[in-house]
């Protein structure tokens, strides 16, 4: 029998059986429930021609030896946020385990070339707030000392968490040395928004992963009382801050895929009675092409100093995170775009907002390609996430389909 998309529904159902509450799934990484779910995995592997281990970062590693040491990778995350979704991330785990299962069967345990399944460790950050932890780590785009003394809600250090569950976090670096040999890197995930479904489309082909620029930004004027202060000489924080709010949707507006977001705003001293002196606020942009990334900044930037000063404030700005955007290879996504096409007969192609361990897998150099299936009302991160089973059977096979000529791709000598 070759490959069948029905067990992998049916296990994604078992594995939300055993590490859901009513609530949703509990799979946060670095916890009991988490490391149960890993256990379940890891018995999924018997009798499989492979060989597994952990990493110094604690990604699981399932490797099939084939004809050539290139090795294709598949893979994704079996960690969750707290009362999220039973498909973001452990579609993508189990999907590949599927693929590798009619591989073993094809090519009687010895593919042309090498097969390795990867469940990254900690993608969510759920706990730490540190996201794409292990990927990262297997990246070597990771910074130890920045994250080990991170807490959790309950004031436990990271690094304390992590070697409860084996992990020492010293050893990361270690974690680089799985990127030997590896010819390409795929993953499948639930689009987790809206496009596909209003296109009413199952699947998706994904250029990239969008850059993000994440600001704080905090207007000064001057905090008066509400009743004696003229509406001429107030200095409102939050008449500067609330133009700004609205400006933000004009510049993403000029580009089709570009996203702007204040989610964040806070007001000082915050009663009913006085003039806004501080209002802080928080800026989160988004586009798949760093020259629009660029240009929305500047454009942000200079749009706060102007309604600042038409407000008689001032304005200041600090960086709180940013990554560049992060384009696929391009022959992974056009032989993306015909797995696609021969599965679902319409290839639209679409960049991710939402950040992936895919994304750190091509920054450390490996080509990268991801495919997404339709998430029912965009929504995840949430027990209400879903997607068809059809079209979750669609996404099966039109993966195992991409592993194949990937596989191709390798054996050619592309890479
Ligand atoms: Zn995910």
């Amino acid at each position: 029998m070759g490959l069948d998309p029905k067990r992998t529904i049916r296990e994604l159902k078992e594995l939300r059986a055993l590490t859901a509450t009513e609530d949703g799934a509990q799979r946060v990484a670095w916890t009991d429930v988490w490391l149960k779910s890993r256990d379940w995995f890891a018995s999924k592997l018997l009798g499989l021609p492979v060989e597994h281990h952990l990493d110094a970062a604690g990604n699981r590693w399932v490797t099939m030896a084939g004809e050539s040491e290139k090795a294709l990778i598949l893979g994704s995350h079996l960690d969750s946020v707290p009362n999220g979704g039973w498909l973001d991330g452990s579609l993508g785990v189990l999907a590949a385990l599927e693929v590798m299962r009619r591989i073993a069967i094809d090519f009687k345990g010895r593919p042309p070339v090498t097969i390795r399944l990867v469940d990254f460790a900690d993608e969510e950050g759920a706990r730490f707030g540190r996201s794409l932890l292990g990927s990262s780590a297997f990246a070597g785009t990771h910074s130890v000392e920045a994250d080990r003394v991170r807490t959790d809600k309950d004031g436990i250090r990271m690094d304390q968490a992590l070697r409860r569950c084996g992990v020492d976090m010293d050893r990361f670096p270690e974690a680089a040395q799985e990127q030997k040999n590896a010819a390409a890197y795929l993953e499948l995930h639930i689009e987790q928004g809206p496009v596909l479904e209003n296109l009413m489309l199952p699947l998706g082909v994904v250029l990239g992963t969008k850059g993000v620029e994440r600001h704080s930004i905090v207007f000064y004027g001057q905090e008066a009382h509400s009743g004696a202060t003229p509406m001429k000489t107030r200095r409102d924080a939050l008449a500067a801050a609330a133009k700004l709010a609205l400006e933000i949707r004009t510049i993403a507006g000029r580009h089709p895929d570009a996203v702007c977001t204040i989610g964040s705003l806070k007001t000082f001293p915050g009663i009913v009675t006085a003039v806004v002196g501080r209002a802080e606020t928080t800026l989160d942009q988004r586009d798949l092409s760093a020259a629009v990334l660029a240009q929305m900044y500047r454009e942000a930037r200079e749009a706060s100093e102007r309604f600042a000063k038409e407000e008689k404030c001032t304005v200041e700005w600090s960086r709180i995170w940013n990554i560049e955007p992060i384009q696929f290879h391009r022959d992974l996504v056009e032989l993306c775009r015909q797995a696609v096409m021969e599965t679902a007969g319409v290839a639209h192609q679409l960049p991710s907002g939402p950040l992936h361990d895919a994304a750190e897998v091509s920054r450390a150099g490996i080509p990268t390609v991801m495919m997404f299936v339709q998430s029912i009302g965009g929504i995840s991160h949430n027990k209400v996430e879903d997607s068809s089973e059809e079209h979750l059977e669609m996404a099966v096979r039109a993966f195992d389909r991409l592993a194949s000529k990937t596989m191709r791709w390798i054996e050619s000598g592309s890479v």
